[in-house]
């Protein structure tokens, strides 16, 4: 049986980029993948315009908008518009597209790529592991990365990330045109859904619309959903198809390693709380894993620590932060919107926050320290 120096479970975002970069570095690479095609991928395809540094490969393909404007309303109403300044610092990729490129890449790097395919069982040896697939087949390899999004079996099993994840509802559309959407700008609007919020990113020929809600298990309402998003963004259909998901979102500190094993993207639980934004996570956590799986296979070493410690820092001490701010925000919208969004200063903030140049901890500080001077 071949060696893989790594099997990655999951050939979505955060698996196909993880399979880029180790390949790239010569690796032997498995990508097993349950589903055989990648229809519409519910995901509004919002993403920091800088995440494109963490990938070494052109991205251009994928990328539909580059957004000059961000609108928020409340309740349909009481509107706040966000100018982005200069290069856009926040882009729409049309994430089918993405996930191709990149799964595309890696194999072209020499990556395995099997789909169709589901993992029966995961076993550790002593300096390997031995996966059973319900092709009948066995893989070995000498490292593993579970990458098989929110609804990950393979993470509970290994006990990776949140012993009991929390979970985002979402509902997706994808609409032809734009409705009564501006070319380059994207809208959120909070207060009509409760704890959470619609939005309305643009393609270049169709409109991602979808509903996320942040707290409990709150059912989302189709009528609702017809009512208060669909027409509000200028679309007046009643046949189409809404793809429902839960999105595991950040909850809490944990180790996201065991020897010769990590979890990334969505099945580490990285989903940011608030905004839902999950493409930066999934390529972070991609590039710090391949970092990680690289020293430790140069070094001929099995602990991946390192990969947990740098997500603590570059994502997750934020994310405690978003946690709060969800918590207050989406219990009391309309005072979160007064205070949050309505500041003076709250555009170039929403700014800095999707360009990611700035994090929910650093706002949180400033209000801190605003509250403490007052
Ligand atoms: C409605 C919605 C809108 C969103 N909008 C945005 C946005 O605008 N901006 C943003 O930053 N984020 C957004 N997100 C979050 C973002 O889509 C996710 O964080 C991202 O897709 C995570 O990628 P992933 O590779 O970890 O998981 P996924 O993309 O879910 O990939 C997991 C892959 O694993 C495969 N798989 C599952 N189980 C197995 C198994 N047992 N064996 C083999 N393969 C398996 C699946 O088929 C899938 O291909 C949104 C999410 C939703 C639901």
């Amino acid at each position: 049986m071949k060696l893989f120096d790594v099997i990655i479970i999951g050939g979505g975002l955060s698996g196909s980029s993880t399979a880029v970069h180790l390949s790239n570095k010569g690796y032997s690479v498995l990508v097993i993948e349950k589903s055989n095609h990648k229809s519409i991928i519910p995901c509004a395809g919002g993403m920091a315009a800088k995440m494109r540094t963490f990938l070494p490969i052109d991205i251009k393909k994928a990328i539909e908008t580059e957004v000059k404007r961000v609108h928020f309303t409340y309740e349909s109403k009481d509107k706040v518009i966000a100018e982005l300044t200069g290069k856009s610092p926040f882009v729409i990729v049309k994430r089918e597209v993405l996930d191709n490129l990149l799964i595309e890449k890696a194999i072209s790097q020499g990556t395995f790529f099997i789909n169709s395919v589901k993992v029966k069982s995961l076993e550790k040896n002593n300096d390997s592991w031995t996966i059973k697939c319900n092709n009948e087949n066995s893989y070995e390899s000498k490292f593993l990365v579970i990458a098989d999004g929110s609804e990950s079996k393979w993470s509970t099993f290994l006990k990776l990330g949140p012993k009991r994840p929390r979970y985002a509802q979402t509902a997706a559309i994808r609409l032809n045109g734009l409705g009564n959407l501006s070319k380059n700008s994207v809208r959120f609007d909070f207060g009509s859904i409760k704890y959470g919020f619609s939005w309305a990113f643009p393609l270049k020929q169709s409109t991602n619309i979808g509903i996320g809600t942040f707290i409990g298990n709150y059912k989302i309402d189709n009528k609702e959903l017809s009512k208060n998003v669909i027409n509000y963004f200028g679309f007046n259909i009643d046949d189409y198809e809404i793809i429902y998901k839960r999105l595991r979102i950040w909850n809490g500190f944990y180790n996201l390693h065991i020897d010769r094993a990590l979890v990334i993207g969505d099945a580490a639980s990285l989903c940011d709380p608030f905004l839902a934004e999950g493409i930066r996570p999934s390529l972070l956590s991609s590039f710090y894993a391949a970092e990680s799986i690289n020293q430790c296979l140069l070094n001929n070493d099995q602990d991946l620590s390192n990969y947990s410690k740098i997500m603590q820092l570059k994502w997750s001490k934020s994310m405690a932060w978003g946690k709060r701010i969800a918590e207050v925000f989406y219990r009391f919208p309309q005072t979160g919107y007064r205070l949050g969004v309505k500041r003076k200063t709250a555009p170039k903030r929403i700014a800095q926050i999707l360009s990611g140049e700035m994090s929910y901890s650093d706002i949180a500080q400033r209000v801190i320290k605003r509250l403490l001077f007052q």
